[in-house]
């Protein structure tokens, strides 16, 4: 098959073709938009990320122009309309669990730069200034943390916190009986909201979970609590948690996503003026730190994106698609 790449970077091209053998890939930088459209033209496929927006226009034109495969490269499809992908006809399949240990490892990263402030640390040392002024932090042990979310990554990022020494709470529509027998309580979330020190998200976007945290969660949490979002930028009401950071209710934020990532995310704006005045805001904030979504940016998970995604697509031309890694077939 002919598969267009759209959003795709060096090492998309790199890992996928590596381990392609039996697809002919194009790789195109652009996103995927009503705009760049006519790109797929002659393809029978689409590999898209995160921030490719396929609405049901995007879809519709597709399906005028043959294609038959949406690949998802990642595992989150919240920005996929799946009704409109059946309604054309269309299939979409994802990488459901690539590393989950990333993404959770990632969260972890935060929660240690933020707390032992390693990143000024590094800075003030480079310039030969060594004193510990403002560096001080907080011992993770005996903390309470509380995990938004246990499916992979919040399982995951669950032990880790576990082997800290922490206290870990949960909440989840289900409860995971890998995280109840290791000790793990599962609480409703206001009880999670009211005892955490830190607050991780793991679930993905949903109506249900759209803007989880607002005004009204953040005010249920203790003063000072870090909040921690490795899963996707609209689960956090960002005009709340920067009323939150400025009257200290959130003491520490760490974003991997931000709700108008699209725009910025994955590329190097160094040389523009950025015009996000929430995200610059944001920046403003000693106690604020943002990654640009790279929380599944490790060797392990490239691998694996790669490889399922190439699967998936010969599955799809054998006419045997993995139930555990289709949305709509
Ligand atoms: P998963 O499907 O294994 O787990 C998600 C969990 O969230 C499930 O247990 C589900 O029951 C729970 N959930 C659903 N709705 C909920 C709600 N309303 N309240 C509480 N819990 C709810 O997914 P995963 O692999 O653990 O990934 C979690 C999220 O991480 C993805 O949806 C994606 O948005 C994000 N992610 C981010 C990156 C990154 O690079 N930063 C990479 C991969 C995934």
């Amino acid at each position: 098959m002919k598969i267009a790449f759209f959003s795709s970077k060096s090492y998309d091209k790199t890992f996928f073709s590596r381990y392609n053998t039996f697809q002919e890939l194009r790789f195109f930088e652009s996103p995927l938009t009503l705009e760049s459209i006519d790109l797929v033209n002659g393809y029978d496929g689409v590999c898209v990320f995160v921030n490719d927006q396929l609405n049901a226009e995007v879809i519709e034109q597709l399906a005028v122009r043959h294609v038959k495969i949406i690949a998802l490269r990642c595992a989150g499809f919240n920005n996929v309309d799946l009704q409109a992908a059946k309604a054309h006809g269309i299939a979409v399949v994802r990488v459901p669990a690539y590393s989950p240990h990333a993404v959770a490892e990632h969260a972890v990263a935060l929660i240690m730069t933020l707390n032992r402030k390693t990143h000024k640390a590094y800075n003030r040392v480079r310039e030969g200034n060594f004193s510990l002024e403002r560096l001080t932090g907080f011992d993770l042990y005996g903390k309470t943390v509380g995990v938004v979310g246990t499916g992979k990554i919040g399982e995951a990022f669950a032990f880790i916190m576990k082997g800290f020494g922490c206290k870990v709470l949960a909440y989840d529509l289900y409860t995971n009986p890998v995280l109840v027998s290791a000790g793990i309580q599962f609480v409703e979330l206001d009880e999670l909201f009211a005892q955490s020190d830190i607050i991780s998200l793991h679930c993905p976007l949903t109506p249900q979970t759209n803007r989880l945290i607002n005004s009204e969660s953040l005010e249920k949490m203790k003063p000072n609590t870090m909040l921690i979002n490795t899963s996707r930028g609209g689960l956090i009401d960002t005009k709340a948690v920067i009323n939150a950071l400025k009257n200290g209710k959130l003491g520490y934020l760490g974003i991997d996503v931000y709700e108008q990532e699209a725009d910025l995310f994955f590329n190097d704006f160094s040389e523009s003026i950025i015009q996000d005045d929430m995200l610059m805001r944001l920046m403003s904030f000693p106690n604020v730190l943002i990654t640009a979504h790279q929380g599944f940016f490790t060797e392990e998970a490239l691998t694996q994106i790669a490889q399922v995604t190439l699967q998936n697509l010969v599955d799809f031309e054998q006419g045997q698609l993995n139930e555990t890694t289709t949305l709509v077939n």
